[in-house]
């Protein structure tokens, strides 16, 4: 299968790309059909941004397309950044300004009380523009005071796992490998999802 990938974010493409080739899908990039039309993410919730993205890519490429949408909601902050987690300190992919606003707002706030969630949904739409299917997951951790790890992208130097048992549990995100990452992360569980229901979705 072929699946054109509805993101220009290189690290989200090589997430996306790690674990769906094993899968036997062949990932395709905007720039690999010429290019995608540009989609305003105005949609209230991840599920429906992602749905946006979708539809537009497949309807305009006529195949398969896969969108994200993903962001850090944090307790403390009522669920912010949220869907506004790629420019939350103002310019689009600003991830420094984005790490610095976050630590500015959590100030003085305590450990226990700087819980945090890492969303994604994953939106499969079909080469007729039809949404296909849907899969939301998250991730729990927690904020830390100051950035750590040199790996990942994003809200990953702030992010530090904290579902038990887990091998990563204890661990910044930026300090995991793209494997160790992928097998905790939001994108990663739903891209499993996703990889599931693959089978039944083409048979349609
Ligand atoms: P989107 O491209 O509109 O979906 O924005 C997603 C934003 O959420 C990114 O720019 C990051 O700031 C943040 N984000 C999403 N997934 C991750 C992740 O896996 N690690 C760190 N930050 C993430």
């Amino acid at each position: 299968m072929e699946l054109l990938l509805a993101t220009g974010n290189a690290h989200k493409v090589a997430e996306l790309r790690a674990m769906l080739t094993p899968l036997g899908v062949r990932v395709l990039t905007p720039d690999e059909v010429g290019g995608l039309p540009e989609v305003e993410e105005d949609g209230a919730t991840f599920g429906a941004n992602a749905a946006k993205k979708a539809v537009s890519a497949a309807s305009h490429a006529g195949r398969w397309a896969l969108a994200d949408d993903s962001g850090l909601c944090v307790d403390a902050l009522d669920g912010a950044p949220g869907i506004h987690s790629a420019r939350y300190a103002g310019t689009h992919g600003d991830d420094a300004g984005n790490n610095a606003k976050l630590l500015r707002e959590l100030a003085g706030v305590e450990d226990a009380n700087r819980g945090a969630a890492f969303v994604c949904a994953l939106v499969l739409a079909s080469p007729e523009g039809e949404v296909a299917a849907t899969f939301e997951e998250r991730t729990r951790g927690r904020i830390l005071h100051a950035e750590e790890g040199q790996g990942g992208f994003g809200y990953d130097p702030l992010f530090l796992f904290t579902e038990p048992d887990l091998p990563q549990t204890g661990r910044c995100f930026a300090t995991l490998d793209q494997d160790e990452k992928g097998a905790v992360s939001h994108r990663g569980r739903a891209l499993r999802a996703l990889a599931k229901a693959l089978p039944q979705l083409q048979e349609r």
